[in-house]
């Protein structure tokens, strides 16, 4: 094959972890810089019976990218280019390593933007949100990515190549791919559909005595017809540490704070905050401030997205869940996730996606604390548990990957499993491409490699 496998411990030690707390061993990693040179990995692959995952910037947080041990992990990080942008039709054909925050970096002088921005966007890649339909704090109203991909060139688990196209073909499969988790193949080409930059916005920090004043105002907000830009929520404990970290400006007495975003044009952003001020202050809100400048906004926005850098500072470890539940259930569930934290004697604290119902438990741990891992992982299990059981779904934006693969049958049935395995068949019949990945043994699954995939560590 064109392009060498590195087997150096280092690399391979690298490319065995993501951002999850997992591990896997491969056998060699591979950087293509071309469609051609992906084809070549992937038939090098099978021609040795050796499965291959996909890897973009290994920032993905439910194990999508860990190696199934004895794999070829092939790295799309050095496929970085923006091939080309359209303003006119508003889209970009871009390679798959190319940074989440870069492309809106340069599609910016067009006055347009990528809409999905993870907290992750200065180092996640295109194909990795593709691959995990992935979501941000803007995707409230915008949808999450697999309404802002247009087309997708993909080298199949068998070494040729398709296109995938929205508008022309008679069966979605671009829909399909997206989500996939690498198990479909690999996406080398992606058509990505960008929008406007707002002409104007206006961001709201707002303070509340309690979580359950503050998850009432969410629900509140969205009943009263609102859909803001964004809607996100941050609990005391994370807020204290993020001020510490980055003095973003948010109330420090607050039990629960709201960033609430609208744009559009200028009338309608004066009318929604005013109306978000009467709403709120019907909860109790103690708090108002409007962001003035650009950079305040950014002050308020580098706070939320850096909430995971903060903690670093409390404890060395943690892990950060992903559920949904109804937005009227958020104060509810909430309170229970607190009381599985305290049962398991971990540290908690919450900054989530509010508006869509969208929870991110980080639960805080020393992993050199013997058994912990044990009561990290009884409380992950007894959150997933409890937002199923409040009508909600295990995973928001990070995907199922292993982490949340044995809960799969606690949300679907065997029938809906079976039909999910149909659909991976029909892209990879011999379940080369991330093997093990997502759907649960004994789904009917074809997986062929007998290797177990990454362990917790
Ligand atoms: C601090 C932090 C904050 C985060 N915040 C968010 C957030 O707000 N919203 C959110 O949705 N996620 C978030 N994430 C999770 C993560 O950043 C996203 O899932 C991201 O899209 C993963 O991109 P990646 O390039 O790192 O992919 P990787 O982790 O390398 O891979 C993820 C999956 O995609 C597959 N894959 C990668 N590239 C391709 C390709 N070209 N073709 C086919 N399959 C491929 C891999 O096999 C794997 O299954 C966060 C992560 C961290 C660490």
């Amino acid at each position: 094959m064109s392009g060498a496998v590195h087997i150096n411990t280092a690399e391979l030690f690298l490319a065995g972890q993501d951002g999850s707390n997992m591990m896997g061993s491969p056998l060699g990693v591979c950087y293509p810089t071309t469609t051609a040179e992906v084809q070549n990995a992937v038939r090098w692959a099978r021609s040795k019976g050796v499965p291959f995952i996909a890897r973009g910037a290994g920032t993905g947080l439910a194990g999508g990218a860990i190696p199934e041990a004895g794999s070829l992990v092939i790295c799309l990080t050095k496929m970085n280019k923006i091939r080309s942008i359209d303003a006119n039709r508003r889209s970009a054909w871009v390679e798959p390593g190319v940074l989440n925050a870069d492309l809106s970096r340069q599609t910016s002088r067009e006055g347009l933007h990528f809409a999905p921005d993870p907290s992750s966007q200065q180092s996640c890649t295109i194909g990795g949100n593709v691959a995990n339909n992935s979501g941000g704090p803007h995707c409230l109203s915008e949808g999450v990515t697999s309404a802002h991909i247009l087309s997708l060139e993909v080298v199949l688990p068998s070494g040729e190549t398709c296109t995938f196209d929205a508008e022309t073909s008679l069966f979605d499969l671009r829909g399909a791919f997206i989500g996939s988790e690498g198990m479909f193949g690999i996406a080398t080409a992606i058509e990505v559909r960008l929008v406007q930059n707002p002409p104007h916005v206006a961001t709201m920090v707002v303070g509340f005595a309690s979580v359950h004043d503050g998850a009432l105002a969410v629900s509140a907000i969205i009943a009263h017809g609102i859909i803001p830009s964004a809607l996100e929520m941050m609990d005391a404990p994370i807020t204290r540490a993020v001020e510490e970290y980055v003095h973003a400006g948010f109330p420090l007495d607050a039990a629960a704070t709201l960033i609430v975003e609208i744009d559009g044009l200028e009338y309608s952003v004066i009318d929604g905050s005013r109306q978000i001020r009467e709403i709120v202050s019907l909860f109790g809100a103690t708090s108002f401030q409007v962001a003035e400048t650009a950079v305040e906004r950014a002050r308020i926005w580098k706070g939320r997205k850096t909430a995971f850098g903060a903690i670093a500072r409390i404890q060395p470890n943690y892990y950060l869940h992903d559920t949904v539940v109804p937005r009227k259930k958020l104060a509810e569930v909430l309170s229970q996730v607190t009381a599985i934290a305290t049962q398991e004697q971990l540290q908690v604290m919450n900054v989530f996606h509010a508006g869509d119902g969208n929870l991110h438990p980080i639960l805080m741990f020393d992993k050199r604390v013997a058994g912990v891992m044990d009561r990290v992982h009884r409380a992950g299990a007894e959150i997933v548990r409890v937002s199923l059981e409040a009508g909600g779904v295990l995973s928001g934006e990070h995907g199922i990957g292993l982490e949340k693969r044995d809960f799969m049958r606690w949300m679907f049935t065997e029938n809906d499993l079976l039909f999910q395995q149909k659909l991976r068949s029909a892209f990879d019949p011999d379940g080369i491409s991330n093997p093990h990945k997502v759907l649960p043994r004994g789904s009917g699954c074809s997986d062929t490699a007998s290797i177990p995939p990454g362990s917790w560590i």
